[in-house]
């Protein structure tokens, strides 16, 4: 490893927060991103720099919008300096029928969750091939392997979320630099509130009772997986024993994908 510093888009909230601790922790020098204000996101950074004393800032930017997400990439190197460790994690979610489907929540899901990683990786991982290392980890999801009614956009831009990376992990892999998804399981951040919330009109429950109904709709292990996990299997990946680990799609799902 000859890098420290890390972008983790969509950093203000669940996986994304839950990694840039883990990695902190590590001494990392961190880039975090989301849409919360410049006042809120850098309080985020400055409870990183004060508990771990490593380089942490944030930049506020919609991934919808290419010209802030460059402007996000600018300002990462001008804070941090060179980025060896790329995490695209921010993530939308909508569910509705493909039939009932609104297109611009199609069009905002392809954004955040699939282009907005293309940006990144296009703009960042020649340099990471210049340096002879790099590191990519996007943040997929079962939904990248397999399919749930409703999901339409999501299940699309996770499944093209795989099939970029490969394509990235095959051009990179001998200039040192590895692409890997991790495709996490029913996980205990606010993504799933809505979720959670319809299943407990659904079926009359409360909200707790709602969690676990839903959890084992879909995954044997009949519990939230925490964010954490996800950050640890990060930090292997980021590690030199992952070298040879590229083009993988590394499901933490409580076993929703072996059945
Ligand atoms: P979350 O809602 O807690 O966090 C999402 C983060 O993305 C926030 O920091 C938010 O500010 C940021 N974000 C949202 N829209 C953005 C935009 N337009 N521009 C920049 N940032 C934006 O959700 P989470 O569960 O931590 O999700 C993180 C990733 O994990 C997502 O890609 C999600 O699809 C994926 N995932 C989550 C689960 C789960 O069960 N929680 C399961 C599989 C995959």
């Amino acid at each position: 490893m000859n890098n420290d510093n890390i972008l983790i888009t969509g950093s203000t909230s669940g996986i994304g927060l839950a990694t840039a601790r883990v990695l902190a922790a590590q001494g990392f020098n961190l880039m975090l991103n989301g849409l919360e204000s410049e006042a809120e996101g850098s309080a985020l950074a400055d409870g990183l720099k004060r508990e771990f004393g490593v380089v942490a800032s944030y930049y506020q930017a919609d991934l919808a919008n290419t010209d802030q997400l460059y402007k996000l990439i600018e300002k990462a190197e001008t804070d941090l300096g060179p980025i060896g460790v790329l995490i695209n994690n921010a993530g939308i979610q909508y569910t509705a029928t493909l039939a009932e489907f609104p297109p611009e929540k199609w069009d905002a899901i392809i954004a955040i969750n699939l282009s907005a990683a293309f940006h990144t990786m296009q703009r960042l991982m020649p340099a990471m091939k210049e340096a002879g290392w790099g590191r990519v980890i996007n943040i997929a999801s079962v939904h990248g392997i397999v399919a749930s009614p409703q999901k339409a956009a999501y299940c699309a831009a996770k499944h093209g979320l795989i099939g970029l990376s490969k394509v990235a992990a095959l051009e990179y892999a001998e200039h040192g630099v590895t692409v890997n998804c991790i495709c996490p399981g029913w996980t205990d951040t606010p993504i799933l509130n809505h979720q959670f919330n319809e299943y407990a009109k659904a079926h009359g429950v409360s909200f707790e009772e709602a969690k676990s109904g839903l959890i084992q709709t879909k995954a044997p292990y009949p519990e939230l997986i925490n964010p954490e996990a996800i950050g640890k299997m990060i930090q292997f990946l980021i590690s030199d024993s992952a070298d040879a680990i590229t083009g993988t799609s590394l499901p933490i799902d409580g076993g929703w994908t072996a059945q």
